[in-house]
């Protein structure tokens, strides 16, 4: 457990005073290093929502590393953030799933970097926002080339893990510290705590989460970030004695049976959580097509169309068969 990694701030910096605010209150309630963060350029989904402060909310970082001597970290997009986030002396770069879904924009990133290797830090990649483990592997490997360390976070794909995606990376590349990111992973606050559990469970190297003054002010990703109080409670730092910020890349880990069974349990709660959700649409369809057919005057079962279905799935075999002819018994249910 010793060497693991925890990234701990607001999603945004979004004024000098909110950022100092929750730098203070986290150092406070934290016994072991930790590295501060907060976005400058936040990547939003639409225009009229907050962008992020610019290279204003830089300065209000360096304040925060200067005068309280923690170390800080920033996400970066393009190369010019990664010049004006040096300029600022930022220590930690990472960079998001947006941009970690774009290889010419990491790879340009990665240029801009590896001339700048001044520091000699860590550069995260989060996981892209698109499951493709091939794609995130990529971009590890990409900045590799550029010499300085580099760690994954896995912050998953809409609000939900991806389990299968990491396991995927965990084990082509056991050597890559990877870190949890509950906060995006979930999108809720109240979920982070039990995600926070598998970092054990799975051998993770530590976590990044969104710690805000006042969450429910928050300017972007209000639901998900929790008080600085409320780290207390997570258990996150039980045993540590030695917790450590690892800038080196750790020794490739032989995962322990035990820890392979927890990741494929956890890929398949996954897989039941999609099956579920994936049926619980499918009766959704079906019951606005319930509708149809009452306005319609027709009767929910027509012959033709279930005979079509069936000739469709038999190819998958008689498992295939008896699951469709459940979910479709309950489909017509919810239409009567
Ligand atoms: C963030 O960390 O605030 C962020 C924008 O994350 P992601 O790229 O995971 O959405
Ligand atoms: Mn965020």
């Amino acid at each position: 457990m010793a060497n693991q990694t925890y990234i701990f701030g607001p999603c945004s910096a979004e004024s000098r005073e909110q950022v100092m605010d929750t730098a203070r209150a986290i150092k406070a309630q934290c016994s072991v290093p930790f590295i501060f963060r907060a976005g400058v350029w936040k990547p939003r989904t639409r225009p009229d929502t907050y962008q992020g402060a610019g290279d204003e909310g830089l300065e209000w970082l360096a304040e925060v590393k200067n005068t309280l001597g923690i170390p800080v970290a920033t996400e970066v997009a393009t190369p010019e953030h990664v010049t004006a986030a040096r300029k600022a002396g930022i220590d930690y770069l990472w960079i998001g799933a947006r941009t970690s879904a774009n290889p010419i924009a990491v790879q340009a990133i990665a240029d801009a970097l590896g001339a700048q290797t001044d520091n000699g830090k860590a550069v995260l990649i989060k996981n892209p926002v698109n499951a493709d483990p091939a794609l995130w592997l990529g971009n590890i490997e990409r900045l590799e080339k550029t010499g300085l360390p580099v760690m994954a976070v896995h912050r998953g794909c809409n609000h939900q893990p991806c389990w299968s995606m990491a396991h995927d990376v965990r084990t082509a590349r056991p050597d890559v510290p990877m870190l949890l990111d509950p906060s995006h992973m979930s999108g809720d606050a109240a979920q982070v705590p039990e995600l926070l559990k598998k970092i054990a469970e799975l051998g993770l190297d530590g976590a990044m989460i969104e710690v805000h003054c006042c969450p429910e002010k928050a300017l972007s990703d209000n639901a998900q970030q929790i008080t600085p109080d409320s780290l207390n409670g997570l258990n996150l730092f039980e045993g540590l004695t030695s917790l450590t910020i690892s800038n080196n890349l750790k020794q490739p880990q032989t995962t322990s049976n035990n820890t392979e069974l927890s990741w494929l349990r956890a890929e398949i709660d996954e897989l039941d959580k999609a099956l579920w959700d994936t049926i619980a649409a499918r009766m959704d369809v079906s019951r606005r097509i319930g509708e149809w057919k009452k306005a319609h005057h027709i009767t929910p079962l027509q012959p033709e169309r279930y005979q079509q279905i069936v000739e469709r799935i038999k190819d998958k075999g008689d498992f295939a068969l008896r699951i469709w002819e459940i979910i479709h018994k309950e489909s017509l249910k919810q239409q009567e």
